[in-house]
């Protein structure tokens, strides 16, 4: 995801991910939650897209915007049945 720059009432500067259509030009400050406003800056693309960059962003995002789970991991069971023959689930199970 692109690296948008804010810039906020009381000065503060910070970054953010977006996707390109969901980019707001105004959100909360990340430091002091006043008004910043979206700066055009020059576009950094030289890191973009390596695993070191993306791994880097997803640090810096879950410190704000943990993923949201709906099971425990070791809740999750198999996702993909491991056979799609309907007699198979009629089997006694161990
Ligand atoms: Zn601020």
């Amino acid at each position: 995801m692109p690296l948008y720059s804010f810039r906020c009432d009381e000065g503060c500067s910070f970054d953010a991910s977006y996707t390109m259509d969901e980019v707001p030009r105004k959100r909360a400050c990340q430091q002091c939650d006043a008004s910043a406003v979206r700066i055009i800056t020059s576009v950094n693309l030289s890191r973009a897209g390596t695993a070191a960059f993306r791994a880097v962003e997803s640090s810096l995002r879950s410190a704000h915007e943990p993923d949201v789970v709906s099971k425990l991991p070791h809740q999750a069971g198999r996702s993909t049945p491991i056979t799609t023959n309907p007699l198979h689930a009629t089997l006694p199970r161990t």
